[in-house]
């Protein structure tokens, strides 16, 4: 069995996930036809305490609509450095939207410095692009961010005028983190993005949820890119089996992600402090490449750097976590041995 640690989002759909999609009864989504999807829509809105939903295939085709539906072409977004939908989603919002990004520097935590949030909102003044909308995600990079934090940028967004968007694709990673359900994390964002392809272990898709114009305006984008899919309720299905019944073991794939690194710490490897479901590891650089070679001979699939990220899931457990440590642990004590004896020999 394959122990994948690239990512979150190799999960396979579950034996009672597939019965589910098996089953899913579907119609033509464009007609709003598709009750599965329809089911799912409602379903993740009221999870979130919002008004409605929409099913996208990606999240970055989600986040895509949002930032179309809050801004207009010439329209700003305040977004971090380090955010997806800043830098790794093909600059799809300035290709696509027309919308003017501007990037701050997440601070250590994953979060932006609303002082520098609210010096970078423009004034109204025919020189400057008009700033409509803040960016924020949770998790970033495995790290959680709390509700009080949150709170304080959406009063800077109600307080500026301006709309709040999250990229929660792991948001669910921070609300099993915190204890706390979805909706009293998320409360009065304007659009909350929710992949269930990640940690839910869903096939494909994300969840756009908000108020009900803006997922109008959404809609209308999501047709205009090509994200409206027929009989989708197949694989929207999964995505609603994974929002039933996937949630709260999100705590299982943190408690392995500590196990990790405490295993990977033992074997001589110092990770970043672990909150999520991600392990950051620093590994010597010479070994990295033929480290990842031996693992990739042994089934075991992960990007292994000089920061190397380790993502934990559905689909590895504490005993893969304990063989993919003993064979890290076996290969540096091999390499040690290799290296002391070539110092022997050279001395
Ligand atoms: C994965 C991810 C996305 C995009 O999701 P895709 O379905 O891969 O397009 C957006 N934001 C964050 C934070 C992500 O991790």
């Amino acid at each position: 069995m394959t122990i994948d640690f690239r990512s979150d989002t190799v999960t396979r759909p579950t034996t009672a996930m597939r019965t589910a999609m098996a089953q899913a009864d579907v119609g033509d989504d464009v007609f709003g036809d598709d009750p599965t999807i329809n089911k799912l829509q409602d379903f993740a809105a009221s999870m979130f305490g919002m008004e409605a939903g929409l099913y996208f295939p990606t999240g970055t085709q989600s986040n895509l609509a949002a930032l179309m539906a809050h801004c207009q072409r010439g329209e700003e977004v305040i977004v971090g450095q380090q955010a997806h939908t800043y830098k790794y989603e093909g600059g799809g919002g300035a290709v696509l939207g027309s919308i003017q990004p501007q990037p701050l520097n997440n601070k250590p935590d994953g979060s932006l410095d609303l002082a520098e949030v609210e010096a970078a909102i423009k004034p109204d003044d025919s020189h400057f692009a008009i700033t409509r909308l803040i960016a924020l995600e949770n998790t970033i990079g495995g790290k959680v961010i709390g509700r009080a934090y949150m709170a304080d940028a959406i009063a800077l967004a109600r307080r500026r005028g301006l709309s709040i968007h999250l990229d929660g694709a792991r948001v669910f990673n921070a609300a099993v983190k915190l204890g706390m359900p979805v909706k009293d994390l998320c409360t009065g964002f304007d659009t909350v993005s929710a992949c269930l392809s990640k940690g839910l272990g869903a096939p494909a898709g994300t969840v756009l949820v908000g108020k009900r114009d803006v997922i109008e305006r959404a809609r209308r984008i999501r047709k205009m890119v090509g994200g409206a899919m027929r009989q989708a309720g197949v694989l929207a299905a999964g995505g609603l089996y994974a929002l039933e019944h996937h949630v709260d073991r999100l705590a299982e794939d943190h408690a392995n992600a500590q196990r990790l690194a405490k295993g990977l710490a033992a074997a001589g490897i110092a990770s970043d402090p672990v909150q999520t479901n991600m392990v950051f590891a620093a590994f010597p650089k010479e070994i990295c490449k033929p480290l990842q070679e031996h693992l990739r001979s042994k089934d075991m699939l992960c990007f292994i750097d000089a920061r190397t990220r380790l993502v934990t899931h559905l689909d590895v457990d504490a005993a893969g976590v304990d063989a993919f440590v003993a064979e890290v642990g076996a290969f540096l004590s091999q390499n040690a041995r290799s290296l002391s004896r070539a110092a022997a020999a050279g001395a």
